[in-house]
């Protein structure tokens, strides 16, 4: 056993310490190097099998004595004056099993002993293996996006096997409640000390935690409780989604195996390129062309939105570049009541191509006065149109 520590070091008591002292300091050690304390720590494993030693025999009054008489000696192979220690080869569940008398029910560590590592908190039964998510792209044209819609769409995925429900069997006879656990998918120690009763919690080996196990496969989905194929989903699409949102449908991802929880369904936004308008987040821009003339006399257009069509008057005179706003004519924000505008930019169309008298004509108005740039001070330069457009 080589080089073994004092027993009462180990736990940091005197040689005269009472049971109670003992049991006191063997609490405080083991709760400072439980592994779910000091989750992959080999000292701290060390030390908790060392003070679940050392408490061992300290906490039995006969081996006690031996081990205040003979030292470790008392223990030795071959000596067979311990009786009953089991020395060095104490495994962890060993421990755990003698962990009762310090820790009932009552202790405020009670919990914290059920979970953690591969021992469950009890009630948390798991069925079968989670399904994965399924990632979907769904094209939204400007419309759709104002309003909100819903779409329904064929997904390729994994659906419960009607045939077994999900479980995997191949009729109800061939799934058996786990014999080793009882259904429960945890195995129970419970142990009466004079120190308390208490209990360790672990997942069932027999069964991996799922309370029962399956004899004869189900055919249709050779016992993995889905199967392949098509399912109809219908997706509400809430105004003011955006290119590259992605919305989560839970549950609606492929089923799980023999009745695990379904995965997602993301279902990720792309905006269709609308033919006139151009969308910045909430407000939409469309560019307005207008003869020479209409922008002289003034009109009144028809313009498109993502909502119709709507009327708007340009006032003679009208530069190039103005910029008109429809107040309220953008996008609905997705996530507040905000809704942004439609903000239309003139451009005053300069023919490309004209005819002799056209030319005429022209050249004519070239010698007036008044079709000489006289730009007035408030109008307001591209930058700051710029800068308001996107305020
Ligand atoms: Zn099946
Ligand atoms: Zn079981």
């Amino acid at each position: 056993m080589g080089t073994k520590r004092d027993f009462y070091e180990i736990l940091g008591v005197s040689k005269s310490a009472s049971a109670d002292e003992i049991k006191k300091a063997y609490r405080k050690v083991a709760m400072q190097f439980h592994p779910d304390r000091n989750p992959g720590d080999k000292s701290a494993e060390e030390k908790f099998k060392e003070a679940a030693e050392a408490y061992e025999v300290l906490s039995d009054p006969d081996k006690r004595a031996q081990y205040d008489r003979f030292g470790h000696q008392a223990f030795s192979p071959g000596r067979g004056g311990g009786g009953g220690y089991s020395g060095g080869g104490m495994n962890m569940d060993d421990i755990f099993s003698q962990f009762g008398d310090i820790f009932g029910d009552e202790s405020p560590f009670g919990s914290f002993f059920g979970g953690g590592g591969n021992r469950r908190g009890s009630g948390t039964r798991t069925r079968g293996v989670r399904g994965s998510n399924i990632r979907v792209k769904l094209k939204l044209n400007f419309e759709e996006i104002a309003k909100g819609t819903t779409k329904t769409i064929k997904v390729k995925k994994y659906v419960v096997c009607k045939t077994c429900s999900g479980n995997g069997a191949k009729d109800k006879t061939s799934v058996q409640t786990c014999g080793t656990c009882g259904g429960s998918g945890q195995v129970r120690r419970v142990q009466n000390t004079f120190l308390g009763q208490m209990q360790t919690v672990t997942t069932c080996p027999t069964c991996n935690g799922e309370g029962s196990t399956v004899l004869h496969k189900c055919t249709a989905c050779k016992g993995e409780g889905r199967v392949y194929d098509d399912e109809t989903v219908t997706i509400e699409i809430p105004a003011g989604v955006q290119e590259g949102m992605q919305l989560s449908m839970s549950g609606k991802g492929n089923a799980g195996e023999r009745g695990g929880a379904s995965g997602d369904l993301i279902v990720l936004i792309e905006e269709e390129a609308h033919p006139q308008l151009h969308r910045d987040g909430l407000n939409v821009a469309y560019d307005l062309h207008i003869s020479i003339p209409d922008a002289v006399f003034g009109m009144h257009a028809e313009v498109p939105t993502i909502d119709g069509r709507a009327k708007i008057k340009i006032p003679a005179g009208t530069q190039s570049g103005k910029i008109f706003r429809l107040k309220g004519k953008g996008f609905p924000s997705v996530n507040s009541y905000e809704k942004g505008d439609q903000l239309i930019q003139v451009n005053v169309w300069t023919p490309q191509h004209i005819s002799a008298e056209e030319k005429q004509m022209l050249e004519k108005l070239h010698q007036s006065p008044n079709f000489t740039p006289k730009p007035e001070k408030n109008d307001k330069s591209f930058f700051e149109k710029v800068r308001e457009m996107f305020s």
